[in-house]
């Protein structure tokens, strides 16, 4: 069989190119090439292409926010397509002879688009056409009943892709494929899924498209899959049992990797370090291969609880950033979330690895039982840690009870972190305002001039006249948006 796996073009106001290696895919390509199959990836986004495009009329209400301006507490600057044209795509897929399609969709605001995609390859492409992924799992009878894809499949995707093929070549029947859904005449059916992790039987994918960060070559990989915790406004534990890999296919993965040119290893795991034993022997290994020119980043964020004990040993292990992700700096919140650490764990890391790396706290602005103030009282008081500070707009999650009660909006797109949702007005300014707090705070942690800055002078007039100023291309400071919260000056805090 001749396959092609498509992982799409994101449409966004902003986009991580470095995190953007389809991993899931290349597990899959893999398992369906041990299989004799021919599998091709086209990994949408490895091009680099960004084009502007017009902003979907149900993200117009953001323009106020997301326009031109230079100054260092700007916000992002307009829609765009992040990857190749569906043209592109559809042109490759019809000069190709392949016999079934499959596409990734992991992230339910996103999969609006994944459909357009779908409804153009499907008008050149007669085939099967298969949608799997993170945003499948999310809503699967819902979006079954208006995909533009033949079938979907649910939970991890490995296992179930090579008993596709097979169901799609007569060999099984369609009810043996792990986490397949599909219509029968009326009825919608959902096959229970796969109970192996994307990584399972020791696979060790092929690498074409690295991504570059710090100007080096960043590959993606997993060691573990799931999560321990129980956050209430995550779904990671929800679909995903807690499985790690064996340590010496970890090692076999990671001689591929330093063959294949890769400089830096990308940990994408969920709750990496939470088992004690294993994650010794794992910083035995990395400290192995960081010996050898390999270095690593957690991006994905890291559990800082699960990080203290082992805090100084990741320098001579090669990470060269630690991402926390902390949420909330308040421990009322924090334990009503069921969040497994707070503000103590930070401080503990960042005095035992006494800045040999950047550490980067992420919280999320807006998320229920949070207030503004606290938010920017935490980000203050990472701010005179001299921490930067990651503000992840809340996103929200189809079929996570938390954000289900908040009420999952019917336009997909909106539940997109850069949407601002669901707010009102006055709080979207807010979150907005936050924003550009943290982007400003940060600024003056990493420039040594920023605070004797003109920059600082209209910073701290937006503040005190609850209306952000924005610089403009010919270095004007004009008027930007307003705002209502009595944001007390960080600056004045000293
Ligand atoms: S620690 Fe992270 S991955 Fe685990 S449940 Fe909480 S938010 Fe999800």
């Amino acid at each position: 069989m001749n396959i092609l796996l498509i992982a799409p073009p994101v449409f966004d106001f902003y986009n991580t190119p470095h995190r953007m290696e389809p991993l899931g895919l290349l597990y899959i390509q893999k398992a369906l090439r041990n299989e004799g199959h021919r599998a091709e990836i086209y990994d949408a986004t490895a091009s680099g292409k960004v084009k502007k495009q017009q902003t979907p009329p149900e993200l117009a209400y953001l323009s106020e926010f997301y326009e031109e301006d230079r100054s260092p507490f700007s916000l992002h600057n307009g829609y765009k397509r992040f990857g190749d044209s569906f043209n592109a795509i559809c042109g490759h897929v019809s000069q190709n002879n392949y016999d079934i399609i499959g596409i990734s969709s992991l992230f339910s605001a996103y999969h609006p688009d994944v459909e357009n995609l779908t409804a153009e390859i499907k008008k050149v492409f007669k085939g099967p056409v298969v949608i799997g992924g993170t945003a499948v799992n999310a809503q699967k009878e819902t979006m079954m009943k208006t995909t533009n894809a033949d079938y979907l499949i649910h939970g991890s995707g490995t296992v179930p892709m090579v008993q596709f093929v097979k169901a799609v070549s007569g060999m099984i029947p369609f009810d043996k494929v792990d986490g397949l859904i599909y219509r029968d005449g009326e009825k919608i059916t959902i096959n229970e899924a796969s109970k192996e992790p994307a990584w399972s039987g020791g696979l060790i994918p092929d690498r074409e498209h690295l991504r570059i960060f710090r100007k080096k070559r960043l590959a993606k990989t997993v060691f573990s899959s799931g999560c321990r915790n129980r956050c209430a406004f995550c779904s990671i534990h929800r679909d995903n049992a807690f499985m790690h890999r064996n340590i010496s296919h970890i090692r076999l993965e990671l001689e591929h990797l330093l063959r294949t040119g890769a400089q830096i290893v990308d940990i994408e795991d969920d709750d990496i370090f939470s088992d004690p034993d294993f994650a010794r022997e794992l910083l035995d290994l990395l400290e192995h291969f960081h010996k050898s020119g390999l270095e690593f980043t957690a991006l994905n964020g890291l559990t800082a609880k699960n990080i203290v004990p082992f805090a100084g040993r990741l320098n001579d292990a090669g990470f060269i950033k630690l991402d926390l992700s902390l949420v909330s700096g308040s421990k009322t919140v924090s334990d009503e979330l069921g969040r497994p650490h707070g503000t103590y764990e930070i401080e503990q890391i960042q005095k035992t690895v006494k800045g040999k790396m950047d550490i980067e706290v992420f919280i999320i602005p807006g998320l229920p039982g949070t207030t503004f103030p606290k938010t920017l009282e935490t980000m203050v008081y990472l701010y005179k840690k001299g921490i930067k500070c990651g503000l992840s707009p809340l996103y929200l999650v189809p079929g996570v009870p938390m954000f289900e009660k908040a009420g999952i909006p019917e336009d997909l797109r909106l539940c997109r972190g850069s949407a601002l949702y669901p707010f009102s007005p006055e709080e979207r300014a807010t979150v907005a305002s936050l924003l550009k707090i943290s982007r400003f705070l940060n600024y003056c942690l990493t420039d040594k001039n920023a605070l004797s800055s003109e920059n600082r002078i209209y910073f701290n007039r937006s503040l005190s006249r609850n209306q952000w100023f924005k610089r403009s291309g010919e270095d004007k400071w004009l008027d930007s948006f307003r705002f209502h919260e009595k944001f007390q000056n960080p600056f004045k805090l000293d």
